[in-house]
């Protein structure tokens, strides 16, 4: 006689994300978990910074408002400038971020997520999401550090890139433990 399938499937997730999460300086579950929580508020950024031996891992996560001030796609040749413009400055970690010099950083990836700056699919030009889709632009830094004991802290300065970021919620993980905190335009430097 056949066994009735029992709906285990959720409940068999739900343990292995528990279990990933518990486990304190798994960047993949750390990820996993900032990109589930990182709700969309204008004005407000994500930032998970990861140190891991000599990998420091980098992802910022902010609404495309506090970076183009809109969130559809460009309309007119002003605003497919400003988001080339906003596009170049992501890709250059270097303006993004002050780290120690002593720490000899050195930029490995950059992967950059902005929805706005990706040519359409063919047949899809010129088609914006609809009005009430929230668009979010998504950065992926990794370094690698000759001395990673000197990285005590990081600058960030995204405030004064873009200044319709009011506030970045940070996650931390560093050998020091696993930690949030919100950085602001007057409090700019977490320390690691
Ligand atoms: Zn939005």
């Amino acid at each position: 006689m056949p066994i009735p399938p029992i709906p285990i499937q959720g409940i068999a997730l739900t343990i292995a994300a528990l279990a990933m999460l518990q486990t304190t300086g798994n960047l993949a579950a750390a990820e996993q978990e900032h990109e589930q929580y990182a709700a969309h508020m204008h004005g407000e950024a994500h930032l998970l910074v990861a140190l891991e031996g000599d990998l420091l891992e980098i992802e910022l996560d902010s609404p495309a408002m506090n970076i183009v001030g809109f969130e559809h796609n460009p309309r007119d040749p002003g605003q497919e400038k400003i988001i080339q413009q906003a596009a170049a400055q992501l890709r250059q970690p270097d303006r993004l971020f002050t780290l120690p010099a002593s720490a000899g950083c050195v930029v490995e990836v950059v992967e950059l997520h902005f929805p706005q700056s990706e040519t359409p699919a063919a047949g899809d030009a010129g088609e914006d999401p609809p009005d009430e889709a929230h668009q979010d632009i998504e950065a992926h830094y990794r370094y690698r550090c000759a001395t990673a004991a000197q990285l005590k802290q990081i600058t960030l300065n995204l405030f004064n890139l873009f200044p319709a970021t009011e506030a970045v919620e940070a996650q931390v993980i560093s050998p020091g433990g696993q930690r949030q905190l919100e950085l602001t335009k007057q409090r700019n430097t977490l320390e690691l």
